[in-house]
């Protein structure tokens, strides 16, 4: 069957991989929010975002880490104040420089475009759809997305089958009309092959080994970088 569809992860396979201090995050944050106390909130809520990742990979992804607004409701933050939103745009500066797409996604993308191909974005986030579609525009991608799918937004996450079926139903296609790309075997490779896809695996992310509970899934390609990615579905064909 012809592949017409390839969805696509977000952090380190659209964009390149950064290590990121989950406190220094927070701590983005909480100076803002509150200065005199700041240190002992970023380490409430790295702690808190932490505990939220670890029901998710525990679940194995049928109970998503949610959204990050929760984080704040259950800290007692009012998410509707002004020094919430100017402390959150804090947030969103550090990140910044982190979420740039790799060069190569928007030429990837215009030449799937070109063979017909439907373009899907599934990610393991606590973010909003918004601040995903404000990164995608600034880097000039959005326009070229078909359909995309937050686990902020899902009661499950990667490798949770319901995820993967998620963005399937959005695109319109069976999972062996589309390849998966992504850069974790087990969130990414393991629970796409799981519902019939075939999964391409971007091997160069540095992810903590507490974040792998099984590395043993063999993907049907390896991506060195974006620009594989045409020839490994002309190999296919
Ligand atoms: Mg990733």
């Amino acid at each position: 069957m012809a592949v017409r569809a390839v969805v696509f992860d977000w952090g380190g396979t659209l964009t390149p991989w950064h290590d990121i201090d989950l406190v220094a995050q927070w701590y983005a944050y909480a100076e803002t929010y509150d200065p005199e106390h700041a240190s002992a909130l970023a380490h409430r809520l790295a702690e808190a975002e932490t505990a939220r990742w670890a029901v998710q990979r525990d679940s194995q992804g049928a109970q998503s880490a949610g959204a990050l607004d929760q984080i704040f409701l259950d800290e007692g933050i009012d998410i509707t104040e002004a020094r919430h939103l100017r402390a959150l745009g804090c947030y969103l500066d550090f990140w910044d420089p982190h979420t740039i797409a790799d060069p190569q996604a928007r030429p990837l993308f215009e030449v799937l475009r070109a063979r017909g191909l439907r373009i899907g974005v599934l990610s393991n986030t606590m973010w909003p759809s918004t601040h995903h579609r404000e990164v995608f525009e600034r880097d000039d991608l959005a326009e070229l997305i078909d359909a995309a799918a937050y686990t902020s937004e899902m009661p499950v996450a990667k490798p949770h089958r319901d995820a993967f079926h998620a963005i399937l139903d959005a695109l319109g296609v069976q999972p062996v009309e589309a390849a998966y790309v992504g850069d974790r075997l087990w969130d990414d490779v393991a629970g796409a092959q799981q519902v019939g896809m075939r999964a391409i695996w971007i091997p160069h992310s540095d992810i903590p080994s507490e974040q792998v509970p099984d590395d043993s899934a063999r993907p049907d390609a390896v991506a060195h970088q974006l620009a594989d990615i045409p020839g490994i579905l002309d190999s296919w064909a």
